[in-house]
Order: structure tokens, then C-alpha cells, then sequence
């Protein structure tokens, strides 16, 4: 989920989409539609125009004034087996082994069976995006990029991102809209969900231009996003802080609210995962990023070293498997971490922060209360707020065990060098995510289930508001939050229109 474009030039790159809001917006819902998608997103798109093309007559609700959802700043990046990509290059590769990478890398923390409805379904949904137009980035697909590895080559990014995605998405549903198929009111909330005391879901209170209504559908499919652009909902229902604000701002988790109220049960907030390197603006959460350092071996050998708020090391720096970073970092107070390293580290390792000079790292200091430079770790650590007497602990035990030849009491091996020369230098970073764990429970029909685990009758679930930890586990698994969005929302979308209700 590496953030490629900036957000300046996705949001130009959207500015260039095709809108329809100036008149869906305006248009008044009939009273009863088969089905009424609550999102004009990365899941609800799909879903609305699959039930479309089946021949449902589909009301789309979108809060904003256009579609697209979290796509906008999303990555976009994908995985699925057996696709066009991966003919091209010849690399063979099936459900079975997709599912068993994505069960390794999160520890089979994620749904077993949404896992194995994404994988088996993966490929030909990024199939159909390629017939819509979806390009791959140069060399794609790739084992992995931020994230812990594939060991097969299935994982792709768009050339413009999630950009792409929304690109191949749209002319379709431009067209359904055109065809009267499906009614879309932009600028439209949903505020509530009309439910008979047995349960059963009846409807949708839209709140748009045209005023406040109830509207009546035989299928509800909830597709409103997660809730981490939301501190204080996010907080309550993961029982973490939102350390760093990087959600789409529509991420409020208006859907968790709308299925809360339904009865649905919510699950998933002990799946919480952080990811490393944040470096905040300031002291504060949720903070805004100001800059990156990924902290992942596999795109970069450190030669820092990394400790927590008590000045003391916590993890090996080295491990091949960036999750085993991110979990060290989860385990300590606040998730806080910072760099530690020295004028020899500075000058020989590849810059921590990508895209910075070594000058710029050197230099920040001078205007940044993140970064701290001294001649003594000592002062460093003094300056940084860590307890000196620690940090210089931890140097001398490090230096001590390098100059012997002792094990790294972490199991590191790449130690290239003593932490000895000043200056001496601190970054200081906070683990974060941009996605939000917790989500209302489904089965694996897409059935919103209540504190019971019984389905509420006609109220279905897709995209980040069923958690990320759903499919993507206590972990950031490729691709395992936009693959399965697209894929739900295209398989729900066929089968409602074709009259079932389960998978
Ligand atoms: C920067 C970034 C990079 C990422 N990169 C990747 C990646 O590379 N791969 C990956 O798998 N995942 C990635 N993710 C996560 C992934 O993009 C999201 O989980 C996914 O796009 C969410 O899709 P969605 O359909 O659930 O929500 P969205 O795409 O956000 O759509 C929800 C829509 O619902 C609308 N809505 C909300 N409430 C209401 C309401 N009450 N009434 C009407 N409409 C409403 C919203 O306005 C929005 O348009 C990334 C996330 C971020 C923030």
C-alpha cells in the first residue's frame, strides 16, 4: 500500500473523471428497487452495475459529489491467479497457492472462507478489468511491493494506481446509468435503514437534494468504507488510538453505524495491525504523515538501529519479513519507535526515507522536532526525550556484541557497522495504519449477521466496512482489501440479480 502518487495528483487525476452528479444528484428515487447499493466506492461500483447487468433494477447511493471512494488515494494494488497478466509472462499459478500465501503471511489470522471466496474468484475479476481497459505497471505482476512476499508473481498495480481501477469501472456503469439500469443519486447520505420488527430489512432513508425519503428494495448491500477517518469511532471500536490520519476523509464508518443500529455484530478489532515508519508532523494523534521511512529489509538493508520509547531495541531490524517488524512495533507503548544511527550509518546506508538526500536526513533537525542530531548518544537520547542512561546501554550492548562477534541478542545478522561515529542522530516514528480493522460480521454469502450470528434478513455487507482484518487478517496482506472489495461486489451483485441470496 505504498503511496506512490501524491495526493495532489490524484486528486487532479480525479478532477479529469467523468461526472454525473450535476444531474443523478437531483433525481428522485422511485419507491422500490431491487436492490440499493449504499456507496459509491471500490466495492459498491461493482456491485451496483454487476446487479445492473443481471437485470436488477439498482438504486446507487453516494455521499459525495462523485464516485469512487477511497480509489481515489488508494494504491490499487491486486492480486488474483490465472489472470491475463500472468499468461502473458508464463508464470502458472492457481487459487490453492494464492490461498495458502495470503494464509501464511497474516498466520491465518484472516476469514478462512472470505479468503478462499477472494482466490477463487480473484482472477477472473482482474481478468474483467483487463477487458475494461486496466493496464499493469511495467514488470507487474510482482511477487510483492511494501508487503510481505507471494512466493509467485500474482500481484499488480495500475499505472495509475487505484486510478486504473476506477477508469475500468467506470464507462461500464456510465453506460448501465445511460440504459436507466441503474439510478444514481450523488450528494445522497444514507441516514438509516428501514427494518421490520422481525429484522428484515426493507429499505434505505436517503437524505440528498431532493430531501429526505424513505425508499423501499427487496436487497440492502451496505459498501460505505471503513471508519479510519473517524478518531473517535475508530478509537471505541479497536480500543487503539487512530495514530495518524491517512483514510479517505469519507471513511467516517457511517455503514458500521447503519448495521450497528440493524442489530449487526462487529468484529474483526482485534485483528488491529500497524504498520512502521510514520514520521508525524507532531506530537499528536491522530497526527498527519509528514514523511515515510518503510523500515522493510526487503526493499532496503537497515544499518540503524530501532528502539522504543525506553531507549531499549525490540526487534531485528533485518527480518526478512517486514510483519514481523510491524508486530515488534505493535507490542510497544504507543506504537512509538524511532531510528537510531551515526555519521557512518548516515553516509553508507541507502537513505531511511526514500526520495530524501542523505543531507536533507542530516539537515532536518535544524526545523523538525522529529529529528534530533548530537555529538554523544547520551545528549541524543536527552534531546530525543528518551532516558539517556538506556540508550547508551543499548548503543555500548550493541557495539560490544559486534566488536566480539557475539549473536544479536534479536537475531540480527546484516550489522554492518558499530554505532560510533557522531553525530549521532534520532528519527522519531509511530506505527499507523490506513485502513480500520473492525467491521460488521458476515457469513460467507455476504449475509450481515447479528450478535447471534443470524443473518438479518436482506442486508448484505462488502468492502473495508466488514474490517480489513476479514480478509487481510492481523496483517497488510497483498492486496487483500481491494481484490476482495471488487470481487464481493461483483459476485453479490450477479447473484442478487439472479434472485439468490447466498453464495
Ligand atoms: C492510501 C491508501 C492506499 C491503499 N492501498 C491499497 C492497496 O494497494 N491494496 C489494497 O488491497 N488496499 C489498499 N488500501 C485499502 C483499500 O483501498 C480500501 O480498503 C478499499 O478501497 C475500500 O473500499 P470500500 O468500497 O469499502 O470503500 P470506499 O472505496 O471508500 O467507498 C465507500 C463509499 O461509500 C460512500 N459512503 C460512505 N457513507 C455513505 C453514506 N452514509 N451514504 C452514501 N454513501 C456513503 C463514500 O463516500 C465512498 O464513496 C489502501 C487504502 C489507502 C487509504
Amino acid at each position: 500500500m505504498s503511496l506512490k502518487l501524491s495526493r495532489r495528483d490524484t486528486l487532479l487525476a480525479a478532477a479529469s473523471l467523468p461526472l454525473w452528479g450535476a444531474t443523478s444528484g437531483h433525481t428522485k428515487p422511485a419507491d422500490h428497487y431491487d436492490v440499493i447499493v449504499i456507496g459509491g466506492g471500490t466495492a459498491g461500483i461493482p456491485c451496483a452495475l454487476f446487479a445492473a447487468l443481471g437485470g436488477a433494477r439498482v438504486l446507487l447511493v453516494e455521499k459525495s459529489p462523485s464516485l469512487g471512494g477511497t480509489l481515489f488515494w488508494s494504491t490499487g494494488q491486486i492480486a488474483g491467479s490465472g489472470t491475463v497478466f500472468q499468461q502473458r509472462l508464463g508464470i502458472e499459478d492457481t487459487p490453492d497457492a494464492h490461498f495458502a500465501d495470503c494464509m501464511r503471511i497474516n498466520g491465518a489470522t484472516a476469514d478462512p472462507e472470505l479468503t478462499r471466496l477472494t482466490v477463487d474468484h480473484a482472477g477472473d475479476t482482474i481478468n474483467w478489468l483487463a477487458q475494461q481497459g486496466f493496464e499493469v505497471m511495467d514488470g507487474h505482476p510482482v511477487t510483492g511491493i511494501g508487503h510481505d512476499h507471494f512466493t509467485t508473481r500474482r500481484y499488480q498495480q495500475g499505472t495509475k494506481s487505484g486510478l486504473s481501477i476506477l477508469d475500468a469501472l467506470l464507462p461500464s456503469l456510465n453506460q448501465a446509468i445511460s440504459n436507466q439500469q441503474i439510478t444514481l443519486l450523488t450528494g445522497t447520505s444514507a441516514t438509516a435503514l428501514l427494518q421490520q420488527p422481525s429484522s428484515a430489512i426493507t429499505g434505505v432513508t436517503v437524505d440528498g437534494p431532493f430531501g429526505h425519503r424513505d425508499v423501499k428494495a427487496s436487497h440492502v448491500v451496505v459498501a460505505t468504507g471503513g471508519c479510519a477517518a473517524n478518531p473517535r469511532l475508530f478509537e471505541e471500536l479497536h480500543g487503539v488510538p487512530l495514530y495518524a490520519q491517512t483514510a479517505y476523509p469519507t471513511s467516517l464508518g457511517n455503514g458500521l453505524l447503519l448495521g450497528m443500529s440493524a442489530g449487526a455484530a462487529i468484529v474483526g478489532a482485534e485483528k488491529y495491525a500497524c504498520l512502521p515508519g510514520l514520521i508525524p508532523d507532531a506530537y499528536r494523534y491522530p497526527c498527519q504523515m509528514f514523511a515515510y521511512a518503510p523500515l522493510n529489509p526487503a526493499a532496503r538493508s537497515p544499518w540503524e538501529i530501532v528502539v522504543n520509547a525506553r531507549g531499549e531495541r525490540f526487534v531485528r531490524e533485518d527480518h526478512p519479513s517486514v510483519h514481523q517488524i510491524e508486530r515488534g512495533i505493535y507490542r510497544q507503548p504507543g506504537h512509538r519507535h524511532w531510528a537510531i544511527f551515526d555519521a557512518d550509518m548516515l553516509e553508507k546506508s541507502a537513505p531511511i526515507i526514500p526520495d530524501w538526500t542523505r543531507e536533507r536526513i542530516a539537515n532536518e533537525h535544524q526545523s523538525n522536532t522529529m529529528f534530533h542530531r548530537a555529538m554523544t548518544v547520551s545528549e541524543l537520547a536527552f534531546r530525543a526525550g528518551l532516558n539517556p542512561a538506556t540508550l547508551t546501554a543499548t548503543v555500548n550492548d550493541y557495539n560490544h556484541s559486534i566488536a566480539v562477534g557475539g549473536a544479536d541478542p534479536y537475531g540480527r545478522v546484516s550489522r554492518p557497522s558499530p554505532l560510533a561515529k557522531p553525530p549521532f542522530y534520532s528519527i522519531a516514528m509511530q506505527g499507523w495504519t490506513l485502513v480500520s480493522f473492525a467491521g460488521l460480521s458476515i457469513d460467507a454469502s455476504l449475509r450481515v449477521l447479528d450478535r447471534e450470528a443470524r443473518p438479518i434478513p436482506n442486508l448484505y455487507a462488502i468492502g473495508e466496512v466488514i474490517g480489513a482484518g476479514a480478509t487481510s487478517g492481523a496483517a497488510y496482506t497483498n492486496g487483500m482489501l481491494v481484490t476482495p472489495a471488487i470481487t464481493f461486489g461483483r459476485l453479490l451483485g450477479q447473484r442478487l440479480a439472479s434472485g439468490q441470496s447466498a453464495a
